[in-house]
């Protein structure tokens, strides 16, 4: 647990203090709950490559009052309506092409 600085006094503030000591900020939206880049990254990989699990996210996320965390859940929500969407249009069109194929071959008698 690494002692946090106050992003608007810039003061020095123990590690689960939910408000500054020295100007009254609101700590604990900013310091305890934030996701990493990295993690973010991770969490639209799994919307858009494994559809129905990043809805997880969205429920996970979507209800916190953390702005950035709410931000992931709608985002989390778009990238996974999003992936099905792209993935029922791929599906109708492999469809299309396949019927398609299959004119080309047997449908002479159409
Ligand atoms: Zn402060």
């Amino acid at each position: 647990m690494n002692p946090i600085i106050c992003p608007k006094c810039k003061s020095i503030v123990p590690s689960g203090s939910k408000f500054c000591p020295q100007c009254g900020n609101p700590l604990v939206d900013i310091s305890n709950q934030s996701l990493s880049l990295g993690k973010q990254i991770g969490i639209y990989s799994v919307c858009l490559l494994a559809p129905p699990f990043g809805l997880i996210y969205t429920f996970k996320y979507a209800g916190k009052a953390n702005p950035q965390l709410r931000n992931i859940g709608i985002a989390a929500l778009i990238l996974t309506g999003f992936s099905i969407a792209f993935t029922a249009w791929s599906a109708i069109g492999t469809y299309h092409y396949m019927q398609n194929l299959l004119q080309t071959y047997v449908g002479t008698s159409y």
